[in-house]
């Protein structure tokens, strides 16, 4: 990006992070397709180990493609710091293992997405870390939740499918009164739509398989570190060394250098590369989502055939006032669920649609249908669905960027079949 760092979010998307002049004029990162790279002498290889350079050695650990996806995305959220990996899971183990050991706990939302949830609520104990779900619409659950072996707050900023919303710079708050910091996946949200790191987040996580690449052509995930908590040595014993050596990236270099560069989570660089291709039009997309997710919304509620509908930017939802002032009253994301008679009608539905895909991802700019209840969580006991809001009834629609016109024709004509 040239000196200028002002530049509005529009212009962000597309010229953080250029560097046209180091690339022989091209307009975008050329992808450097190699394992390992050469270095010219002894000293300089030994200097790069070390941390006194920051050249290239090997592609698990860094790539220059990659990087330029990291500085995008840190100017992007706000941040000092970015490393990217092969997924939002990669992304969210890295952060999460790199702040537990066994023994810890750590307080999540209730809402999580789908992996999220099963490695909290299931793989972790493993590993010995206790994780209390709770409602994150609740800060008074959140706050009953912390003790003192307590080292993580983890947020979402919009749930999937339940779509609630967390007031982030509340749990911000009670975090840091206790000591701790605050993680927040913002994939749903995009920093187009919220920058957790300036409501008081200390960490910002993304699968950038969702909207930030937006064509469903890769997967990726990205950690961007705020670089602003101070690490209490009682608490956090084991981070003196990354401290050391990194001062407030210690956290970035912790989850990199102990985690994601040993678990071999790498990205590979030509998904970096379609990443930025979609960051182009990131937030002209996001304004076409949410300005569609709304009108389907709407849509649906005067459907005779539809029981319910669950978007944050219906007047009626229970997270509309905080999403309505968190975001800034920019939208209220892409994503939204609603209610038919049961699951047979459910699927008779989906078979029926004719331009809308069904398929289990979310954030393309074509619009996607999932009946959670039978697919993505078809694994889960009847309670832990109950518990999680995944009913038998329920359709999830990620709302993409066509004529809003021809994706309610398609959801009507369907509607009507079903009936
Ligand atoms: C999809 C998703 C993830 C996981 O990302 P992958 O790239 O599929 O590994 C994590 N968090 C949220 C909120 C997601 O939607």
């Amino acid at each position: 990006m040239d000196s200028r760092s002002n530049y509005r979010f529009h212009t962000q998307v597309i010229h953080a992070a250029q560097k046209p002049a180091e690339w022989q004029g091209a307009t975008l990162p050329p992808i450097f397709q190699t394992a390992s790279h050469r270095h010219a002498t002894a000293e300089n290889l030994s200097n790069t180990f070390s941390g006194k350079t920051t050249d290239h050695i090997y592609m698990r650990l860094t790539n220059p493609t990659n990087r330029v996806l990291e500085e995008k995305l840190c100017s992007l959220e706000g941040g000092k710091g970015a490393v990217v990996m092969a997924s939002g899971m990669s992304a969210v183990t890295n952060t999460c293992l790199a702040l537990l050991r066994a023994g810890d706990e750590f307080v999540a939302g209730n809402s999580l997405f789908m992996s999220t949830y099963l490695l909290f609520s299931g793989i972790f104990k493993k590993f010995g870390i206790t994780a209390h779900l709770v409602d994150p619409t609740k800060p008074e659950e959140l706050e009953a939740a912390i003790n003192d072996k307590t080292r993580l707050v983890f947020l979402e900023t919009i749930g999937n499918p339940k779509m609630d919303v967390p007031d982030l710079s509340r749990a911000a708050k009670i975090a840091h009164d206790r000591g701790i910091p605050l993680v927040v996946d913002n994939t749903l949200g995009t920093p187009y739509l919220c920058r957790p790191l300036e409501l008081g987040a200390d960490v910002v996580i993304h699968s950038t398989t969702k909207y930030l690449s937006g064509h469903g052509a890769a997967t990726g995930g990205v950690v961007i570190d705020g670089g602003r908590f101070q690490w209490d040595p009682i608490k956090f014993p084991d981070f003196k060394p990354f401290i050391d050596r990194k001062g407030d990236l210690a956290l970035l270099d912790k989850i990199w250098r102990e985690h994601h560069i040993n678990f071999g989570t790498t990205q590979a660089p030509f998904h970096s590369y379609l990443t930025m291709i979609g960051i182009d039009t990131l937030a002209l997309r996001m304004e076409r989502h949410m300005e569609n997710a709304l009108s389907i919304a709407k849509f649906l509620q005067t459907r005779e055939e539809v029981a319910w509908v669950n978007y944050p930017g219906l007047e009626t939802h229970s997270c509309h006032a905080v999403a309505t002032r968190q975001f800034d009253k920019k939208g209220f994301g892409g994503l939204l669920t609603f209610g038919l008679k049961d699951q047979n009608e459910c699927f008779r539905f989906i078979n029926h649609l004719k331009l809308i895909y069904h398929l289990a991802n979310l954030g393309d700019c074509k619009t996607l249908v999932l009946h959670p209840y039978s697919s993505q969580y078809i694994s889960f006991t009847e309670e832990a669905r109950a518990k999680l809001d995944i009913l038998p009834n329920m359709i999830r629609l990620s709302v993409g960027i066509e004529a809003v016109e021809d994706i309610c024709e398609d959801i009507e004509q369907a509607l009507k079949v079903v009936k």
